[in-house]
């Protein structure tokens, strides 16, 4: 099943979560898509509440590596699983940017996301000078080895999310054709760290950067494309419907 997540960044506070579930709850979703809503840490328990019987999951955009004790400012898995949490983005590029996230912090919060039963959303994708010197791969496979290492998914599931850095929150997104390759590589990848059978079965890439209710459908009909990560376009509840529709 595709996965659609709209990650709100620190955009959205507790009165503008509320008026876009007003109008997302009026919208008839298909049960064939995954749906997720990734609010900001301090509108998660409101927008649970505000969600109630809706099939659509909630999501947090951090989380940390311990499950307690003395970190002051932190918020640990046991903390999101009672507010209702199933999922989280692990590693955002915005998060690698502006605090200094690494490939040893991003594997230290999937270990412990997967030793609580929580979907690790683990993000991935080059810079656009990475790009142009041709290391796109390279940057790819050495943020997914560090992020996986010692993973064992034991029948969980994790999302890996496909964001070309230049990509994010731009306008100009990959071309479908060439997200599709990333994919795929990615995919090849996740078979040598993670063994076959469970890159097959245990892990949705999907994609993120500019995605909108023009572009969804020409990315969603590329079958290396398990579903999308949406920042802006995820901020309006018709366009972001719209894209979960491409989905379909
Ligand atoms: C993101 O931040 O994960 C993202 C994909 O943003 P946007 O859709 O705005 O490019």
């Amino acid at each position: 099943m595709k996965i659609v997540i709209a990650n709100w960044k620190m955009k959205y506070g507790v009165k503008e979560s509320l008026a876009f579930l007003r109008e997302f709850k009026k919208q008839k979703l298909s049960a064939g898509v995954e749906t997720v809503l990734v609010p900001s840490f301090t509108a998660l328990s409101e927008v649970k509440k505000a969600l109630g019987k809706n099939a659509t999951k909630l999501g947090a955009q951090d989380v940390f590596w311990r499950d307690t004790g003395a970190f002051t400012g932190e918020i640990s898995p046991l903390m999101l699983k009672e507010l209702g949490v199933s999922c989280v983005i692990i590693g955002h590029s915005e998060r690698r940017q502006w605090l200094k996230e690494t490939d040893a912090t991003v594997n230290a919060k999937i270990l412990n996301l997967l030793k609580n039963h929580l979907m690790p959303i683990m993000c991935v994708g080059e810079t656009w000078q990475e790009r142009n010197k041709n290391l796109t791969g390279k940057v790819i496979s050495r943020q997914l080895r560090g992020g996986l290492k010692g993973v064992t998914l034991n029948g969980q599931s994790i999302a890996v999310a496909y964001e070309p850095v230049w990509a994010i929150g731009t306008g100009r997104p990959a071309a479908p054709q060439d997200a599709g390759e990333v994919h795929r590589l990615i995919r090849r990848d996740l078979e040598k760290i993670l063994g076959p059978r469970v890159a097959s079965n245990n892990v949705r890439i999907i994609y993120g950067g500019s995605v909108n209710a023009q572009n969804a459908a020409s990315f969603a009909t590329e079958p290396a494309v398990d579903g999308f990560l949406v920042g802006g376009a995820s901020l309006d509840p018709k366009e972001f419907v719209k894209i979960i529709k491409a989905c379909e």
